[in-house]
């Protein structure tokens, strides 16, 4: 069995998208190319890092369960601790970013240079916005990690902030064109943070944030309710449980047109010239049998009908041919109505007596003596018999 990783949001929805091509990317480490988008964001996401991180304090991490994070303001305020960082300058700010440029992955000059003051206005916005409306930030790019019951994750945190309640709020920086609440209120990346961030701190998660830079948009949503987390956790136990069977199937779809590894995927590679005769071949002749096999079901089914209408006229059960006997077989089931079995087995506190639903365990209580008559009554009363006739063939033709 492979040792599975700790997964990340995106490497959870990766394999969601396609085990095949999570197993390209994270088992044979396969390298992407790189797209501009993603570069841009990168570095986006860099300069941030480098402009707010003067205003985390440098020891503010967790020295111990139970120790609240410290924001500058409160650590600022303990004597004899020195001064901290200076803020950068707007002027700052953009050699910062001038430095973390990359060309990497656009498709051409124009492209770039259109991206490359998108990212200046962007920041020089948002650098006024947070000189204006100073956060309170606890930590920023934080990698944390933890096991949640059972399942190891990981992730990246842009921000966490002190809120004005005393909790904790994550931040999330978006670079891309659309966003909306509904995408903070459902972003399984947000909630995996929650436990990422419940898992390491000692303070409560207040609030979830998706920041959209280019309208310096707050999405703002509350911290997920338990059942929420457990639908999360249940999804990325499914892709656990993929990962450690080594169940790397290709799951073709939309996502195809931006995946790197077409080539080596088997639903787009093509047949070798050298075995497409014979393969063309195969494949005919499969058409031609699963046509047959469809009009032979058809036949069949009529010739029983006819069968089962001549025995039913004349009130036999066994007809024979000229090799066999056909026989008229006879199966019968019950079926219950569960919305209407189980108020009554409620009524009764009797509801765990029918845990799975099947015909047979109804049947099961209605026989039972130790239960009430009235209540089997009732019980039985939502069930209807389905009685099914088929023709089997025995072997020579019979006396009759
Ligand atoms: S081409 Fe499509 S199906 Fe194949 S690995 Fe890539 S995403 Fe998966």
């Amino acid at each position: 069995m492979p040792a599975v990783p700790a997964l990340s949001y995106s490497s959870y929805r990766t394999y969601q998208e396609c085990p095949l091509r999570w197993k390209f990317l994270y088992v044979d480490k396969l390298p992407e190319a790189p797209r501009g988008y993603f570069t841009f964001g990168r570095v986006i996401h860099s300069v941030l890092e480098e402009l707010v991180a003067p205003l985390v304090v440098p020891t503010a991490r967790r020295a111990g369960e139970n120790e609240r994070q410290r924001t500058l303001d409160e650590w600022h305020a303990r004597p004899g601790e020195p001064s901290p960082t200076r803020w950068m300058t707007a002027d700052e700010l953009l050699a910062t970013y001038d430095r973390a440029w990359s060309s990497e992955g656009y498709t051409s000059p124009e492209e770039e240079s259109r991206y490359r003051a998108l990212g200046r206005e962007l920041l020089l916005r948002y650098y006024e916005f947070l000189v204006r409306d100073r956060p309170l930030p606890v930590a920023v790019e934080e990698h944390l990690e933890a096991r949640w019951d059972g399942i190891p994750v990981h992730g990246y945190i842009d921000r966490i902030d002190r809120t004005p309640t005393g909790g904790l709020e994550i931040v999330d920086y978006k670079t891309s064109r659309e966003l909306s609440n509904d995408d903070a209120r459902e972003s399984d990346q947000l909630s995996l943070y929650q436990v990422l961030v419940e898992s390491n701190y000692a303070e409560p998660v207040h609030g979830l944030t998706l920041y959209h830079l280019r309208s310096l948009t707050p999405l703002r949503a509350a911290p997920r309710e338990r059942a929420a987390l457990a639908g999360l956790h249940d999804r990325m136990g499914t892709v656990i449980d993929g990962i450690r069977a080594e169940a790397f199937e290709p799951a073709p779809g939309r996502h195809c047109a931006r995946c790197d590894f077409r080539d080596r995927c088997p639903e787009f590679r093509t047949v070798p010239p050298a075995e497409g005769e014979r393969l063309r071949m195969l494949v005919d002749r499969f058409e031609t049998l699963r046509a047959e096999e469809g009009r032979l079901e058809n036949e069949l089914r009529r010739t029983a009908e006819e069968l089962h209408r001549a025995a039913e006229q004349l009130g036999v059960h066994r007809v024979p041919g000229t090799r066999s006997v056909a026989v008229r077989r006879r199966e019968e089931a019950w079926q219950y109505s569960l919305d209407h079995v189980r108020p009554l087995l409620e009524q009764s506190g009797l509801s765990g007596r029918v845990s799975s639903g099947t015909p047979e365990e109804v049947r099961r209580l209605v026989r039972d003596p130790d239960v009430d008559p009235e209540l089997r009554r009732k019980v039985a009363e939502t069930g209807a018999r389905r009685v099914k006739w088929y023709w089997e063939l025995e072997d020579g033709p019979s006396e009759s």
